[in-house]
């Protein structure tokens, strides 16, 4: 009786001894390397095309990811040094547009751009940080052969068979292998909305360039939703005698750089969409009084209203990330103390709308979205453990009397997005919106503008003051019909 613990102890330990060898390391180094030359390539160069797609401009939220973008681009890897891109964006949403540029980006974090990369005054010379981290993440994923040669050796993960895990440049990576292929690689990623998420490539159309077995195939995956297919031909290597090695540690000690390499997928979607977010937009915070009591908050790409009630304040959409709300709070701090923020509506579930509002619900502010997102907006904050601030669902209208403040939200019918809502003033005839149209800015979308002016023809509705969401200060309803004819 008392031997049996003891052989049992000893029958699981060498199961577990024997199954952690069946997956062994060395096999997976094979699998990418047949000729041990991964630490002295050189240089890396291929072409590309591929398309682009955002889970965060879905039409419906939640739904299949949004088609953005068609590229092509040449591109060179020195690993540790040197980085080439040439870019050709087709750009079908939100403005269709043809971007062509060059991006070089050196080892230690900087780089220059040439060309005009999106409908926003571009980067000029310099080449923020942010991106080259964002880069520098994905292309590091794209070469499994290169990234596993810079790591000290990957281990099974228990319970999880074919699976391994290492750590190189700063990060844990995990892989699956299949059939003796590899069949992905995924790390852990910030997300502003969602908190952390799981970035995947999976790999398909395996090469033999020189030994190193380099996928052709890209499938790139947040969360399992779809960021970027990409397909790549005419891969070429060269070696050298020796190679250099290479080491982001340095690099990632830089705020942005990390920024752009925790944040990639965020990044490198925004600049798919034509509008890249590369700088820190969390400060400064500035006010614009658009109406009486009401203000625009500029600063950033992307803007909350602020409308004064007697005692407290109403915010319209969280923009970006937490870090903008959270610069956002502090000044309301400081321009009216001890008014508190009653609501903080959001107009619509898009994340560069709403990716601010975790920081407000962190603080128990009432979230008002419209119905169709409630449940979207309720499981996310629940994940995050943020299910105690209260979130009002707005069918085709909801009269708020707040305060002393009398408002209207709207559903706007709009091929932008499902459940879009505007903020309606009737004492002050102010309407605010958000990506329809916007006052004050040179790139308007003639079909969005033109789907705002019919509904709000349609609610009867008299507005003095259009404010939007984007571009700068008050527009009146001529102005408006003046970007819908097109002028
Ligand atoms: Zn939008």
């Amino acid at each position: 009786m008392k031997r049996l613990p003891t052989l049992l102890a000893f029958a699981s330990a060498s199961f577990a001894t024997s199954q952690v060898a069946a997956q062994q390391a060395p096999d997976l180094t094979r699998l990418l390397d047949a000729s041990g030359v991964s630490g002295r390539v050189a240089e890396i160069s291929w072409s590309a095309s591929g398309e682009m797609f955002d889970p965060a401009q879905t039409i419906v939220s939640g739904a299949r990811s949004r088609h953005i973008t068609s590229y092509g681009v040449d591109s060179r890897w020195q690993p540790g040094d040197q980085t080439d891109y040439s870019w050709s964006l087709n750009i079908h949403y939100p403005f269709p547009s043809l971007y062509t540029y060059d991006e070089s980006m050196d080892g230690t974090g900087g780089g220059t751009i040439d060309g005009s990369d999106g409908f926003r005054p571009s980067a000029q010379g310099a080449l923020p940080a942010a991106r080259v981290g964002a880069r520098a993440k994905f292309l590091v994923m794209t070469m499994p052969a290169l990234l596993l040669a810079a790591s000290s050796g990957a281990n099974a993960i228990p319970g999880q068979p074919n699976s391994f895990r290492f750590d190189a440049l700063g990060a844990e990576w995990r892989i699956h292998v299949a059939n003796g292929r590899l069949t992905r690689l995924s790390t852990t990623e910030n997300d502003p909305l969602f908190g952390t998420v799981e970035s995947t490539i999976h790999y398909s159309d395996w090469r033999d360039v020189d030994g190193i077995a380099v996928p052709a195939k890209l499938d790139y995956r947040v969360d399992g939703q779809l960021i970027q297919q990409e397909q790549r031909e005419s891969i070429e290597l060269t070696l050298a005698a020796r190679g250099r090695g290479f080491d982001l540690s340095p690099n990632l000690n830089d705020h942005d750089f990390a920024r752009g390499w925790n944040m990639a997928h965020w990044f490198l979607r925004r600049i798919a969409l034509g509008g890249p977010a590369d700088t820190d937009q969390s400060y400064p915070v500035e006010f614009l009084e658009v109406g009486q009591g009401v203000h625009q908050v500029l600063g950033s790409s992307h803007h909350t209203l602020v409308i004064e009630t007697d005692n407290g304040l109403i915010i319209v959409d969280a923009p970006l990330y937490p870090s903008r709300s959270v610069a956002i709070l502090e000044a309301l701090d400081e321009r009216w103390p001890n008014r508190p923020v009653h609501h903080v509506i959001l107009t619509h579930h898009h994340y560069d709308h709403s990716g601010g509002a975790t920081a407000y619900a962190a603080e128990g502010i009432p979230l008002i979205v419209h119905s169709t997102n409630a449940g979207f907006f309720a499981s996310l904050l629940a994940n995050q453990g943020l299910d105690a601030a209260p979130i009002t669902g707005v069918g085709a209208r909801l009269a708020l009397s707040v305060d002393g403040v009398e408002l209207e939200l709207h559903d706007i019918p709009t091929s932008h997005v499902a459940g879009m809502l505007m903020v309606y003033l009737p004492e002050q005839r102010l309407v605010f919106n958000s990506d329809l149209y916007s006052p004050g800015r040179e790139t308007q979308n003639q079909l969005w503008a033109s789907e705002l002016q019919q509904a709000v023809r349609f609610l009867d509705l008299d507005i003095d003051v259009h404010v939007g969401a984007h571009g700068r200060g008050p527009g009146t309803a001529g102005e408006l019909s003046q970007v819908v004819a097109g002028n």
